[in-house]
Order: structure tokens, then sequence, then C-alpha cells
């Protein structure tokens, strides 16, 4: 718990400050309302979840009768709760055999590093794990997969150049064969925007299913937190275009709009699996919706 505060420190630099002042004394009225209104939509909540957080604590406290903000702030931290505990669904890899991954997103959002971190992850667990090259666009992606796959002890498949689905592929072939628990799909960055990108991955989809008619059993979009709201735009983009299971939300320790959050949970709440609150390979975590509010507000 201290180390996920530690994490969000730049979240709660904005966010726990400005709503301790709020709540310091005073009493609840329009004003205190409307500063309200200006924390949540700064931490990046966007104006959906902002309204239906106030909506919800303007009930509570009219419903009970409450006159000091320091109880509002109690109304505020159950809403939020209650707003995103349903994208608080753990990631579990048991219930296929070998259970394949698709990792997908724009560049930079951090999957090449979620990638390596979902492994030590799953090996902590005792699982066995392969890594698919599937970004065949940048040979530099390729050669970083292949040499944290030697360092690690893992095996990962690729190609030079050609094609992705073609790699999943032939990675789905030899997890079968090696009787591997975990199959990690990399995919190329690529924007909801690049139709032809989009149509790709759409392929390599397909393709995974004719090597595994069960699979692929998890798409996660990686987003990097910094994008604030475009995050939502992305995770809307992607899910339309692949039907998104999950969700990495990389970045959060950078960053002071892990507010997206709410937005995502609010918007298209898609399953947010883990949250990245670091560069060490411990710093990806399952997301905890109880654990989460309480660095926040704590
Ligand atoms: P990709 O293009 O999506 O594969 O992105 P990378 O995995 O190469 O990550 C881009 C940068 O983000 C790298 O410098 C990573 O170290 C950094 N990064 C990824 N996840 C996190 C995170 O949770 N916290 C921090 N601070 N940096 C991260």
């Amino acid at each position: 718990a201290a180390r996920l505060k530690q994490g969000l420190t730049k979240t709660r630099q904005q966010f726990t400050k400005q709503i301790a002042s709020l709540f310091g004394g005073g009493q609840i009225d329009e004003d205190l309302y409307e500063e309200l209104e200006t924390v949540l939509l700064t931490s990046d909540m966007g104006v959906e979840a902002t309204t239906s957080l106030l909506k919800n604590v303007r009930d509570k406290v009219t419903l009970r009768d409450l006159k000091d903000p320091a109880a509002l702030k109690g109304e505020l931290k159950d809403a939020l709760c209650e707003l995103i505990q349903p994208l608080e669904q753990p990631l579990n890899v048991s219930t296929h055999h070998p259970f394949v991954i698709m990792m997908v997103g724009v560049n930079g959002a951090g999957k090449t590093t979620s990638i390596g971190k979902l492994t030590h992850y799953f090996q902590s667990q005792g699982k066995s794990v392969l890594l698919a090259a599937g970004d065949t666009f940048r040979a530099a992606a390729r050669e970083q997969l292949l040499a944290w796959g030697d360092r690690n002890n893992v095996t990962v498949i690729a190609q030079d150049g050609g094609d992705p689905a073609a790699v999943a592929f032939d990675a789905i072939h030899a997890a079968k064969a090696r009787g591997i628990d975990v199959v990690l799909v990399d995919t190329a960055g690529r924007l909801p925007t690049q139709l032809h990108l989009m149509e790709e991955i759409k392929k390599v989809k397909r393709v995974v299913t004719k090597a595994e008619p069960t699979a692929p059993h998890e798409i996660l979009l990686v987003l990097d937190a910094n994008t604030g709201q475009n995050a939502v735009q992305q995770v809307k983009a992607f899910d339309d275009a692949l039907d998104l299971s999950g969700l990495i939300l990389t970045k959060l320790d950078g960053t002071a709009k892990g507010g997206v959050i709410a937005a995502i949970a609010k918007v298209r709440p898609v399953p947010l699996r883990f949250i990245g609150v670091g560069e060490g390979l411990d710093d990806l975590r399952p997301f905890i919706a109880n654990d989460f509010v309480n660095a926040l507000f704590d």
C-alpha cells in the first residue's frame, strides 16, 4: 500500500491536497460543489464521470442532511469507489492452456515494458511464458524483446521482417508443443486512426484464432496515463475494432492524471487488469479499486 501511495505521488499531490483544503472547513454550498467540480476535472476524470460523481454526492448530502464538508469527503470517496469498482477484475490465466494474450496500443504506451513485467509476474506464479515478437515494423522492438528473453530465459519467437500474424501463429504452435502456460503476443504500436494498421491487427486476431480456436483469451490495450482524456478515446476506438478484454494503464507514477480511471469506468468500462506505477519489474500491479481510492484519499 505504501508503494502504491508512492507510485501515485503526482496524482495525490494534485488531488489529495486540493481535496483536503476543500473539505477542511466552512459549509456545504454551491461554491464548494463548484470547487469540487474543478478538482475532479483537473485530475482528468472527464465531464461524464465528474457529473455523475457530483450528482451522487449531492444526492447523498440531501438524503442524509449532511452539513459538514468533512462528511462530504467520505461520500465522495464512496462514490468514486462505487464508480471504478467494476473495473477491478483481476486477470486469471488458468482457464486455458496455453493462455494467449495479445498486447496492443499506440507507440510508446509501454507495451514492451509491460510484456517484461507481465512475464515476471506470471513466472512468479510458477507459470511458463513464451513471447511472440509481433512488432515486425521496428527491428529494434524485435531485438529488444529477444535480448530481454535471453536475459530472463524466456523463449521468444521472432522472424526477420515478415508478417505479425505468422509470428503469432508460430508462437502458439511452439507453445502447444512445449506445454507453455502463457503466450504474450507483442504487436506494433498503432493509432486507431491508421485504418490499414487496424485491419492488420484484426488479421492477427483472426490468425490467432486459427492457431487455437478459443484464443485470443485476452486482448490487452496498453495505455499511457499521461495521455489523460485521450486514453479514453483510445479505449473506445480499440474496443470497437477488437473487442478488448482488458487494459493496462502505465506510468501512473509520472502523472497527475490518475483520475482518467474514473473516466474510463464511466465511458467504456473495460476491465483494468493492471496499473504501472514505476519502471521496476515489480511495478505492475493488479488493479484494486479500494487500494487505489485509499491511496488517493489518505
Ligand atoms: P512501447 O512502444 O509501447 O513498447 O513502449 P515501451 O515499453 O518501450 O515504453 C516506453 C517508455 O515508457 C520506456 O522508457 C519505459 O521505461 C517507460 N514506462 C513503461 N511503463 C512505465 C511505468 O509504469 N512507469 C514509468 N515511470 N515508466 C514506464
